[in-house]
């Protein structure tokens, strides 16, 4: 099963990507993490995104969908994959929909988490980041704590400044401006899923699951 993950900033999308990929046994495809392994390994793509951002630039598009090509041909991806953080504009879109079918890449479903944005600001004003590990955790979880429940790390919890409620309206913002069309391209396609996201993370798994079951019954043989 192949799965674009799409959602904003602080409706749950690492977390619902980690959890299907256990779910449906295929690889999670985060595009910045395949991003630092190119750099690590300094694959020749590797090294031009090395290039790129010590100049201080993006790594282009080019880039990264030659990073992304590299990741889902490898075997790894042969059951398919859950790509999350590309494509988030319309030209990558297009340049995903060109790699897809240069790829023989026809079925995939574009799965979109969605929450109101006043219960993402709610949910990323209560996290808070340990400074020693850089563990995420909800405030409901650690209030009572006074060591770092990951590192032992004693008074090291903080809010993060793009955690903060005018950073959070603002990533907003941009993400609905850029990947409104993104959704448009896909919509246009009837590859869009929508899962609301409000609610435990059971819960959304569970939508998630029900939701790919009705669509593509035979891959889903957990119940439900
Ligand atoms: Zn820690």
């Amino acid at each position: 099963m192949r799965i674009i993950l799409f959602g904003s900033p602080g409706v749950g999308k690492g977390t619902q990507a980690k959890i299907l990929s256990t779910h449906l046994n295929i690889p999670h495809i985060s595009t910045g993490d395949i991003l630092r392994i190119a750099v690590k390994e300094q694959t020749p793509l590797g090294i031009k995104a090395q290039e790129a951002m010590n100049n201080g630039e993006l790594v282009s598009d080019d880039i990264m969908i030659g990073i992304i090509k590299d990741t889902l041909e490898s075997d790894k991806c042969r059951n398919g994959f859950i790509l999350d953080g590309f494509p988030r504009t319309q030209v990558q879109a297009q340049a995903i929909d060109d790699l897809f079918a240069e790829m023989n890449i026809h079925n995939f479903y574009v799965i979109t988490l969605q929450a109101n944005e006043k219960e993402i600001i709610n949910r990323l004003s209560n996290r808070r980041a340990c400074k020693v590990c850089k563990n995420i955790f909800s405030l409901d979880d650690i209030k009572k704590l006074d060591k770092c429940p990951a590192c032992n790390a004693e008074n090291s919890f903080y809010l993060r400044s793009d955690d903060k409620e005018e950073v959070i309206k603002h990533r907003l913002e941009v993400f609905k401006k850029e990947t409104q069309p993104v959704l448009k391209h896909y919509e246009a396609k009837k590859k869009v899923i929508y899962i609301d996201a409000v609610g435990s993370v059971e819960e959304v798994t569970k939508r998630i699951l029900i939701a790919l079951k009705e669509i593509a019954p035979d891959k889903i043989t957990i119940s439900v």
